[in-house]
């Protein structure tokens, strides 16, 4: 119990994204979390997006600290040096991104006990199961999972 109880110290002190449904985000930061995904494979990776008025506007790179194929986890530390860059660049916290590297790219039971800490951001999971990176969007909202949509222009 002792990742849980770290992961409830820090909560987002960010301005999170709206609850809007899409998020628009250019080909090459889309590109980059699929990079990330694959330099990390066969663990996991996680990251942040920083977004303005539902636009991606900057990914940024956080570490595994689970360094596992199964499961991510972001430090304390790590998420609030996160949050303050992107609160200093005046964005929201649009979304956070992950890999699954053995399974489709849904949200895991463990991704949703996790988005409970974290209302109002969208769920970005890249899945590197298959020959292609096949990347889904979601909303996580009290344990509900829907979908969301995420366009590359
Ligand atoms: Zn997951």
């Amino acid at each position: 119990m002792a990742v849980r109880d770290r992961q409830q110290l820090i909560r987002p002190r960010v301005r999170v994204g709206s609850l809007a449904p899409t998020m628009k985000i250019a080909r090459p930061l889309y590109d980059e979390m699929i990079a990330h995904a694959r330099e990390e494979a066969p663990n996991e990776c996680c990251g942040m997006v920083g977004s303005s008025d539902g636009h991606a506007v900057e990914v940024y790179r956080a570490t595994n600290a689970e360094a596992s194929p199964l499961r991510f986890r972001i430090d304390p530390e790590e998420q609030l040096e996160l949050h303050n860059k992107i609160d200093d660049a005046g964005l929201d916290l649009g979304a956070i991104y992950h890999s699954h590297t053995r399974t489709a790219p849904k949200p895991s039971q463990t991704d949703i006990n996790f988005a409970k800490l974290w209302p109002g951001v969208l769920w970005i999971i890249v899945g590197l199961d298959g020959d292609q990176a096949e990347v889904r969007t979601w909303r996580i909202e009290d344990g509900q999972v829907s979908d969301a949509e995420l366009v590359v222009e």
